[in-house]
C-alpha cells in the first residue's frame, strides 16, 4: 500500500519511460530519475497487489507512462500463480 502511494504520487509527475530493444538480446529501459523512481515503486507495488498479473502497454494499457520511442510493452506476473499460463520463450 505505501508503494502504490508513492506511485500515484510519482505518476502526478508524468513519467516517461522508453522501453525498447538495444539489440537483440538487450531491453533498453530509459528514462529521467523520476520514471526510475516510478518503475521501482511500480515493482515493490506489484509484489503487495491483490492480482498476480499486471500490464502495461505503448498502445495500450498505461500508454502514456511510455515515451514515443517505445515499441515494447511489459507484463508483470508473479510468482507462484495458478490461474495464468503465459505463452513466450521456452525456458532453458
Ligand atoms: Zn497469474
Amino acid at each position: 500500500m505505501r508503494y502504490k502511494i508513492a506511485l500515484d504520487k510519482l505518476a502526478k509527475k508524468n513519467p516517461k519511460i522508453t522501453l525498447r530493444h538495444l539489440d537483440r538480446k538487450t531491453i533498453l529501459i530509459e528514462g529521467n530519475s523520476t520514471s526510475f523512481a516510478f518503475l521501482g515503486n511500480l515493482l515493490l507495488a506489484h509484489a503487495e497487489a491483490s492480482d498476480c498479473g499486471d500490464q502495461f502497454s505503448p498502445d495500450g494499457a498505461g500508454s502514456k507512462l511510455f515515451s514515443k520511442e517505445s515499441t515494447l510493452g511489459v507484463y508483470l506476473h508473479r510468482l507462484p500463480c495458478n490461474e495464468h499460463e503465459l505463452k513466450g520463450p521456452k525456458k532453458k
